[in-house]
């Protein structure tokens, strides 16, 4: 039997192609892309607007390609981790938090992540395989809350940025009119600082919100933690925020994950301070403290309450905008760092 193609995160423009390809009128391609990203069909048959004999040459070669969670763990405060298969034996999680009149899901890009940042269960786990625009867009199309969602935020399972190709394919989907069309700037990306792929991003004209996991105030604390560190060190990516910043205008969030003895004195807060008023000076900057997530394995900790608001606080003083991240849907293991990959045989 053939591997039937995946029309689920092909643009407008590719589409296009292939209606033509297929000898189809070429305003069919508006119709499967409202039919895929609008109503969000899970089979070709269901585009009941397209003639039976284009329904029935379409799938010859290609399928919608969505595919539901395959499990669900909800969490007391009512986040909700889901678990979708990717090709034969892989599994990716995708957690829903919603949040009053908000509703964000947190997507995978890989399974597994090559970046061995040393406080990340994800990053312990090694690397499996980057996922195609289809497998990361699934995640928002099969998400059963898809309807409410307002944000998206890529901070789950793996390195956007080491797989720049599908990510932008995934972003040119989510973003655009013609496809799912939620707003760039209802958008983030997390990196751990490939600088090479920030500054080909800021180029993109996508203008979503870059989210930069700095963790230390040197770079003494950050290589021990970050390996991605002895590649490119805080002056070359704090450089390359401020080009981001200042090519999008889009404002730079930091995330610092607290680690206990690590990164977390009142002195790094002060460093971190100077850090960035040297690096930013007027420019606008949000610093998302991360208190340490329970990660098993790992020999770090957490601090207690009142040494993140200790760090916090003194941040503040300085004039540093910066806020402690909620933790969420502790009870199932949702929260950053924590999203694991599961192989069949353990699921
Ligand atoms: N690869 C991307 C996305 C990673 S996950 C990146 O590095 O930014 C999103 C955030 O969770 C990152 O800031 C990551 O450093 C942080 N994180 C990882 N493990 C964590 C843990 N155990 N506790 C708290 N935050 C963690």
């Amino acid at each position: 039997m053939i591997q039937k193609q995946p029309l689920l995160g092909l643009t407008l423009p590719e589409l296009q192609e292939i209606v033509k390809q297929l000898s189809m009128p070429a305003f069919t391609a508006k119709q499967i892309a409202s039919w895929l990203y609008d109503k969000k069909v899970k089979s070709i048959d269901e585009m009941t607007n397209l003639s039976l004999k284009h329904r029935s040459l379409l799938n010859e070669i290609y399928e919608v390609g969505a595919h539901a969670p395959v499990e669900a763990m909800r969490s007391i405060d009512g986040t909700i981790k889901y678990l979708y298969q990717v090709g034969e034996n892989h599994f990716v999680e995708a957690v829903y938090i919603p949040d009053g009149e908000r509703a964000t899901l947190c997507v995978s890009s890989q399974v597994g992540c090559k970046m061995n940042c040393k406080f990340c269960m994800t990053g312990k786990q090694g690397f499996a395989i980057n996922l195609s625009a289809n497998q990361i867009l699934n995640q928002i199309i099969s998400l059963p809350e898809c309807n409410q969602l307002t944000n998206v935020v890529m901070m789950g399972m793996g390195e956007p940025l080491d797989n720049y190709d599908n990510v932008m394919r995934f972003l040119e989907i989510v973003g655009s009119r013609d496809s799912l069309n939620i707003g760039y700037r209802h958008i983030s990306l997390s990196t751990c600082g490939l600088v090479d792929k920030i500054d080909r991003l800021a180029n993109e004209n996508y203008p979503i919100t870059l989210s930069i996991s700095l963790h230390a105030c040197c770079d003494e604390d950050r290589s021990r933690i970050m390996p991605i560190n002895n590649a490119w060190n805080i002056d070359k990516l704090l450089d390359a925020c401020k080009r981001y910043f200042d090519k999008t205008g889009r404002r730079i969030s930091f995330e610092y994950t607290l680690i206990s003895g690590e990164n977390d004195s009142v002195e790094q807060a002060k460093k971190l301070a100077h850090l960035i008023k040297k690096y930013f000076g007027s420019r606008p900057v949000h610093v998302n403290l991360i208190p340490l997530n329970h990660v098993d394995e790992r020999q770090f900790s957490a601090g207690s309450r009142e040494d993140v608001k200790r760090f916090c606080d003194t941040l503040n003083a300085l004039h540093v905008n910066a806020t402690v991240r909620r933790r969420l849907g502790p009870d199932i293991d949702a929260s950053c760092g924590q999203l694991r990959h599961k192989a069949s045989a353990n699921k």
